[in-house]
């Protein structure tokens, strides 16, 4: 079986559809096409100068993510994840603010798991578990939700979500021209 993957990656924001869309399974993490287009998202993200990216965020519904592992006092390392899987959540959670490309402007406070454990395919050492914590763990959560069609914004309250409207409004109306 082979991946289908975009030969141009189209940055996606909220209302488009693809963000609800539950990506599927790479079936070859080594493959050149796999690679390729890892790539392409690394790019993508570098120029947004974003923390994460999720696939479904550049117009593809395959199970790859990246993450920025933050070191002090260093860049950030990059981390690929293929069909991630979140094996087990503290059940401490922890309150930061967070966004997401997909949501330009918008900042909210969200409860993430203060620690995680991963079970991912990481490109050249196959499948491996790990775990995360802090910064990393609530990067790793939001972008596995987005292979699950899930984003922030579905974390929080009817009533803090109800307050977002207009200018969810104007991010899908504006941002996803084509
Ligand atoms: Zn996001």
């Amino acid at each position: 079986m082979s991946d289908k993957f975009p030969e141009k990656l189209k940055f996606c924001y909220w209302g488009n559809p693809i963000l609800r869309e539950k990506a599927v399974k790479v079936e070859n993490p080594e493959s050149p096409e796999t690679q390729e287009f890892i790539e392409k998202m690394r790019l993508i993200l570098e120029e947004h100068d974003g923390l994460g990216l999720a696939a479904n965020q550049v117009n593809c519904n395959r199970r790859v993510c990246l993450a920025a592992f933050p070191k002090e006092g260093e860049y950030p390392e990059m981390k690929v994840l293929i069909n991630p899987v979140i094996l087990e959540k503290s059940k401490k959670t922890v309150r930061r603010e967070e966004g997401c490309l997909s949501f330009p402007g918008i900042y909210k406070d969200i409860d993430r798991p203060g620690k995680i454990k991963v079970k991912a395919y990481i490109t050249g050492e196959g499948e491996r578990i790990f775990e995360a914590e802090e910064l990393l763990a609530r990067i790793i959560c939001h972008e596995v939700d987005h292979l699950n069609g899930v984003v922030f914004i579905d974390h929080l309250s009817y009533l803090s979500r109800s307050l977002l409207k207009k200018e969810l409004k104007r991010i899908a109306e504006k941002k996803n021209i084509l």
